[in-house]
């Protein structure tokens, strides 16, 4: 596992959010993309070396719509660069961490992903991410 790719953020509003973060970082998200599969659309802000993700839920079945509903807006997942995906995967299901997904998916911004649920890491949901090459 490599550096912190990026920190997602539960949001309930992106347009109002996207405003917010704006302000917050002095910068527009460099870009925003909807992944239907995962209900959510997303925007990605960079600053510095740091990138925010934003999601928001597209239908009330989304992951993110139930997120908000339990505990609110805020911190959602924390998603690590891998070198390879596969080989991380089955290397933490070994260890016994419990992953979401048993293939990776293809994620937001140009991404292969995989989720680990956070009953296996202390509460906090961890998103692995490889750069499609
Ligand atoms: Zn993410």
């Amino acid at each position: 596992m490599k550096k912190i790719e990026h920190i997602g953020i539960a949001v309930k509003n992106l347009e109002t959010s996207n405003e917010l973060f704006t302000k917050l970082f002095g910068k527009a998200p460099y870009k925003t993309e909807v992944v239907e599969s995962e209900g959510v659309s997303t925007s990605f802000f960079l600053t510095g070396e740091n990138k925010i993700e934003l999601l928001e839920a597209t239908n009330p079945d989304s992951p993110i719509a139930k997120f908000i509903e339990k505990r609110g807006e805020g911190i959602h997942h924390i998603a690590f660069d891998v070198e390879d995906i596969v080989v991380e995967m089955k290397r933490l299901e070994k260890e016994g961490f419990v992953l979401l997904n048993k293939e990776p998916k293809c994620g937001a911004d140009n991404k292969l992903v995989c989720f680990l649920h956070p009953k296996s890491t202390n509460g906090v949901l961890i998103e692995l991410c490889q750069e499609i090459r």
